[in-house]
């Protein structure tokens, strides 16, 4: 089973099946996000009075450390950690808008790609495409 990790503090952000992570709306509101850990699941867990809209992007936050995780690729994404079960690191971005499937897996010199929209932000790596 993966694990995923802060990529400031190195923090767990998984627990029981979830990847916890701190999320702002644009208008300030802010609450917990659980996130499914196999990638290109979307399903995610929030409080019931903290829906954001469709479209709508996000800022996510490391629920430890408090530092942004939106990527160095591109500001719609966010980037965190995996970590599989041989210890090999691997950065995994996704998309922080809602509605929006795109998430990236970078393995060395190849992307992976999840999601239906993961074609919008392909460019932003300079990669060559796994599948
Ligand atoms: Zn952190």
């Amino acid at each position: 089973m993966s694990e995923y990790k802060c990529p400031h503090c190195n923090a767990h952000l998984k627990v029981c099946d979830n990847i916890i992570l701190s999320a702002e709306r644009p208008n300030g509101e802010a609450g917990l996000f659980l996130l499914h850990p196999e990638l290109g699941n979307y399903n995610v867990i929030h409080n019931e009075g903290f829906i954001p809209e469709e479209g709508e992007t996000l800022k996510f936050y490391c629920p430890v450390c408090h530092k942004s995780l939106t990527s160095n690729k591109a500001n719609e994404l966010a980037k965190i950690n995996m970590v599989d079960d041989s210890g090999s690191v691997y950065e995994i971005h996704f998309s922080q808008t809602k509605g929006e499937k795109s998430t990236y897996k970078i393995e060395g010199e190849s992307v992976e790609i999840f999601g239906d929209h993961s074609s919008k932000y392909l460019n932003y790596f300079n990669l060559s495409q796994m599948k």
